[in-house]
């Protein structure tokens, strides 16, 4: 069947699934063959990871997160990432967990919403030791895989990443697209096929405690750490809902 009449429309959704997307090769924006990416976890690198393998980019995987809370919270989003890693045979880094750091960049900043000030310096902070990594381990690429999450904003993402890179002479932060071309939908195709971990919030205690606010207020149960898994669980949507709802009340 010709690939025109397989798929009727050319936003078939089918057309982006993990087994029909051929996935292009990508070019890095300074024609470095290798990257140290920093990851959140494990749903939203995966895709990033396997856009990468198939354009045959040399990757590391930066897990360096200091906003996550608490401790078991960090740890399970860790290892789910490691386990991912480990089967595409990726290089991993386990970056600090210097946590008394990030909460004195955001100090002052508790009661800042989502995608506000608070969200800006903890990129920053992730992305310059990043930056600050890479450059010892002699990358001059770097990106993160929090570009995918269609509730993040992009521009802020790569704002800071951009600051980051700007630290070292030669290096580069791509602020490539991950979501499109079906990649949002692929996140949660290959979170559902390996069964992640599923998060109901971002990380920090501050976004943890404005999830359970939200739902509180619309009537949902509070958040449920360390128990959903992506194809064992429904797909919890709420703290997307939350999101969705900031985004339409701006
Ligand atoms: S909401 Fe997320 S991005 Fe913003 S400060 Fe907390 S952990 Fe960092």
């Amino acid at each position: 069947m010709s690939d025109s009449k397989q798929f009727q429309r050319k936003d078939d959704p089918a057309r982006f699934s993990v087994d029909n997307f051929e996935r292009p090769v990508l070019d890095t924006p300074n024609g470095a063959d290798k990257i140290l990416l920093h990851s959140c976890c494990a749903p939203c690198a995966a895709e990033v990871m396997d856009a990468l393998a198939a354009s045959d980019i040399q990757t590391t995987i930066f897990f360096y997160n200091p906003n996550i809370h608490p401790r078991d919270e960090y740890e399970i989003r860790k290892q789910e990432n490691i386990r991912y890693a480990e089967k595409l045979g990726m290089d991993f880094i386990d970056g600090d967990y210097n946590v008394r750091d990030w909460f004195d960049r955001t100090k002052g900043m508790e009661w800042e919403p989502e995608r506000g000030v608070r969200c800006t310096a903890c990129f920053d902070m992730r992305f310059e030791v990043t930056a600050d990594v890479a450059a010892a381990q002699g990358y001059n690429l770097i990106s993160s895989t929090l570009g995918i999450s269609r509730w993040k904003n992009m521009d802020q993402i790569n704002g800071s990443g951009d600051r980051a890179a700007a630290r070292h002479d030669g290096m580069k932060y791509w602020t490539f697209n991950w979501r499109k071309q079906g990649g949002s939908q692929r996140m949660i195709e290959i979170s559902k096929n390996e069964e992640f971990y599923q998060q109901e919030y971002c990380g920090c205690v501050y976004s943890m405690r404005d999830t359970n606010a939200w739902r509180e207020g619309n009537g949902r149960e509070k958040i449920k750490r360390l128990v959903k898994f992506y194809g064992r669980d429904a797909v919890v949507e709420d703290n997307d809902e939350k999101v969705a709802a900031e985004n339409a009340a701006e």
